[in-house]
């Protein structure tokens, strides 16, 4: 595809008026890129720039962009058939995707509800959990606990277990009430600090008969706060659900699938005396169909299915239209296989160390207040942050896609991004480091993962 400059500015010009982009206004907003393709690391865009995608097209393009093994695969099953109703039928793609996530995923969690974003994931968890509950004879229990800072999705079920005082507080009329506990904040790389886990056991211990569950972001808060706490954490967590007959949904959509080092973050809780804690209910997204095609799953242990399958309303009350899609299923598979088949947990290290090695010295930027390094996870955190114009020229300017939001600026790439394209990634981030901090702006896009 070619465009001439005067087609090129109509089409941006048509974009401006008639599309809502996520997180921004509709009209007047910052300059957009049009992009036309992209493969492996890179988008290159209509007016040819070529830009290595440093957020992994949030966060989920793990093999790089139109990984041939996935492009083929959903050509292959677009041939046989697109899509049929999930209800009343079944089908190969749905079947085959099914089998090597039992086998990925952790031990135990193989009751799979396919969903068709991480948002619906969630509030599939959350009903779960609540049917659960029901299942087994206690409707009370219907509330969940969440933790400040964190952020399942914009959905209304899903924003109301996010952060309550993050990017969704407009929507508050809509949103059910659940319970918050404090932010985890022992670092994960710090001594585990036991009194961190204080306000879980006091909202716990004072809502306990109404609490279903506890959701969280295992080890990594991505979308309110780039934060990185201490595995010790869902130690402890795993014990007082268990104490108290709380299911424990962990939310591995951003963390699953090699972003943080292991398989999953909740890997990280395994020690020399104790394998890794498992939650009752776990949300995957992103990165499972590789970033190609939108698929998640809400994947539940044998315990919460067999007791919703045993209680009087034994079916799960959910099912959206184009559940277990067979394009999705097929580009599931051909992702999956691409997991098993390369070693991304060596890969991650070989990231990490990289990113380590690159940001660890902008702590002694003016205008720095952290920096945070686990697995694929890069965050420089500013005191202030730069203005939105800046941060274009820097994008332009280094051929590096960055989309910082508040005061973080982070790189989550593709996983298999090269040393080389690691160091260009720091040295954008460290530009927009460097840059002068803006005012603040009332009303501009200041809220978008
Ligand atoms: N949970 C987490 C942890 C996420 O990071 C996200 C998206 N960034 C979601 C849920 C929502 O996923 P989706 O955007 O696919 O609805």
């Amino acid at each position: 595809m070619n465009f001439s400059s005067e087609s090129f500015s109509k089409k941006i010009a048509f974009d401006s008026e008639h599309l809502w982009h996520p997180y921004a206004a509709l009209k007047n907003t910052p300059a957009r890129f049009l992009a036309k393709s992209a493969h492996g690391t890179t988008i290159e865009t209509a007016d040819g720039l070529k830009l290595i995608d440093a957020v992994s097209s949030w966060w989920c393009m793990a093999h790089g962009h139109n990984a041939p093994e996935i492009v083929e695969a959903i050509q292959k099953q677009s041939e046989k058939m697109c899509h049929v109703m999930f209800g009343g039928f079944t089908h190969e793609p749905a079947i085959e995707l099914g089998e090597r996530l039992v086998e990925f995923l952790p031990e135990g969690l193989n009751k799979i509800f396919f969903a068709d974003s991480g948002s619906i994931a969630v509030e599939c968890a959350a009903k779960m959990a609540v049917q659960y509950q029901h299942s087994l004879g206690r409707p009370e229990r219907c509330k969940l606990v969440a933790l400040k800072g964190g952020y399942h999705g914009d959905t209304a079920g899903a924003m109301a277990l996010s952060d309550p005082d993050g990017m969704h507080v407009l929507f508050r009329g809509i949103m059910p009430q659940h319970y918050f506990a404090e932010r985890p904040n022992c670092r994960f790389d710090c001594p585990w600090d036991d009194s961190d886990f204080t306000s879980m056991e006091r909202v716990v211990e004072e809502h306990e008969n109404e609490i279903a569950a506890v959701i969280c972001e295992p080890v990594f808060q991505g979308g309110n706060g780039m934060w990185l706490y201490n595995a010790g954490y869902l130690k402890r967590l795993r014990k007082l659900c268990d104490e108290k007959g709380i299911l424990l949904i962990l939310d591995e959509i951003a963390s699953g699938f090699f972003r943080t080092g292991p398989r999953f973050a909740m890997m990280h809780t395994a020690d020399a005396n104790a394998d890794y804690i498992k939650p009752d209910i776990m949300c995957i997204g992103k990165a499972l169909t590789g970033g190609s095609i939108t698929m998640a799953a809400c994947v539940a242990s044998d315990k919460v299915a067999e007791t919703i399958t045993n209680s009087k309303i034994p079916a799960f009350m959910h099912g959206p239209t184009y559940m277990a899609n067979p394009l999705a299923c097929a580009a599931g598979i051909a992702s999956l296989d691409l997991f098993k088949s390369r070693n991304y947990a060596e890969n991650v290290k070989r990231i990490e160390s990289r990113l380590r090695a690159n940001l660890e010295p902008l702590r002694s930027l003016e205008n720095a207040a952290d920096v945070r390094v686990l697995g694929a996870i890069g965050v420089l955190e500013l005191k202030a942050k730069p203005s939105a114009d800046d941060i274009l020229k820097v994008i332009k300017d280094t051929g590096v896609w960055l989309r910082p939001f508040c005061n973080y600026v982070y790189t989550m790439p593709p996983l298999i991004t090269t040393d080389a394209e690691i160091d260009r990634i720091c040295e954008a981030i460290k530009r927009i480091g460097e840059c002068e901090p803006a005012p603040v702006v009332e009303g501009e896009d200041e809220f978008h993962e």
